[in-house]
């Protein structure tokens, strides 16, 4: 008697099989995503280091800036090869600085967060995303370091977004094509006010109007929470260290990423509660 057959004696193993297969290519996207936007922080990383040096970013290979060693392909694995080589180049064992890392892992984290929560249910909202968060990332470590928002970060949001209106005309998206218009202006105006009156910088200002493009309505969201936490840690920072000023540009950018994913849902969730 073949058991395979009956059912209830035999385990489904060719489901089982199935369902391991699953979890296998789940983790493998996971690692690849990870990887991804790993390589992005690490790139976006020269960009931000390179650049202001007028230094040349896309010919030149990636070096050692004590020894000048040419890095090889294993010494450039996002996080893993810094994790390896304990924080040194391999040549001069001068300590690399942990800004590589920390970019690494932030956008590497970031890009799992936005395939963790999309999955590819909608595949171009992902991909846009998997490119948004890195550069979030980024505009945060610069807005941190130098207190600004590089102008590039805004321009490939605002690229994003055009590229998200475009696309909403063929394929289903959350956001109509004029929602995205409508986001652009909603905040950036009264930010614009604020800013000629002295009470914000300008970068504040091209980062809402971009990312107003880019998420529509749901840009709403993602200034309030920016406002909540960035207000919450100011409070903090000026009791703990008397320090009077805080750099908007991280808590706008979790904002817009929260508000990216998450945005339409609380602005359901908020409609329903008020009826
Ligand atoms: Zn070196």
């Amino acid at each position: 008697m073949c058991l395979k057959n009956v059912p209830g004696t035999n385990p489904p193993q060719e489901e089982r099989m199935v369902i391991s297969m699953e979890i296998f290519l789940y983790i493998f996207t996971c690692i690849t995503v990870f990887m991804f936007g790993g390589c992005l922080g690490s790139f976006f990383n020269v960009i931000l280091l390179r650049v202001p040096e007028k230094k040349d970013f896309v010919k030149t290979r990636s070096h050692c800036p004590e020894c000048k060693h040419t890095l090889k392909w294993y010494e450039l694995v996002p996080v893993f090869s810094y994790i390896i080589q304990h924080g040194r180049c391999r040549k001069c064992m001068t300590r690399i600085k942990a800004r590589y890392l920390l970019m690494e892992l932030f956008c590497g984290g970031g890009c799992l967060w936005v395939f963790m929560a999309l999955e590819f249910f909608r595949p171009h909202q992902t991909i846009i995303g998997l490119l948004l968060f890195p550069v979030l990332v980024a505009l945060s470590a610069e807005d941190i370091v130098k207190t600004e928002i590089p102008y590039w970060c805004s321009i490939t949001i605002a690229s994003l977004g055009i590229i998200a209106t475009v696309l909403s005309l063929f394929l289903p998206s959350d956001v109509l094509w004029y929602e995205h218009l409508i986001g652009m202006l909603l905040i950036s105006v009264p930010f614009a006010v604020f800013c000629y009156l002295g009470a914000m910088g300008g970068g504040d200002v091209q980062l809402v109007a971009a990312a107003g493009l880019l998420l529509g309505w749901a840009i709403v969201p993602s200034v309030l929470i920016g406002m909540v936490t960035g207000g919450i840690f100011g409070v903090i920072v000026k009791i703990t260290k008397k320090r009077a000023t805080i750099c908007f540009g991280p808590f706008l950018a979790f904002g817009i990423a929260a508000g990216y994913l998450y945005g339409y849902r609380i602005i359901q969730m908020y409609s329903s509660l008020m009826g």
